[in-house]
């Protein structure tokens, strides 16, 4: 089984989490000035990178928290969990 590290009750079993999509978006400043385009642009396209990617987690059955991750998307490698608003780690070589 998976180990996933929350940043704040550390090792759990992955059965606790839930991904939550893409970390680091930023909602628009004014949406009401996007047009139809740009608005489903924010909603609903994400990256799909093959390799490291940024994600978003939920501890759902521990804290409830939420936290970031740095994941490869392929071997499902965790190289570091990080709270929001903490610094990104860069991905390993
Ligand atoms: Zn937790």
């Amino acid at each position: 089984m998976l180990l996933i590290h929350c940043p704040w009750c550390g090792d759990r079993a992955e059965l606790e989490f839930r991904h939550c999509g893409e970390a680091h978006l930023v909602r628009p400043a004014d949406p009401a000035a996007l047009d139809d385009t740009q608005w489903a642009a924010y909603l609903a396209f994400r990256d799909n990178p093959r390799g490291w990617a940024r994600e978003r987690w939920r501890h759902v059955h521990g804290c409830g928290r939420f936290f970031n991750a740095l994941r490869h998307t392929l071997t499902d490698r965790f190289a570091a969990t990080y709270k929001p608003g903490e610094a990104w780690p860069e991905p390993p070589i």
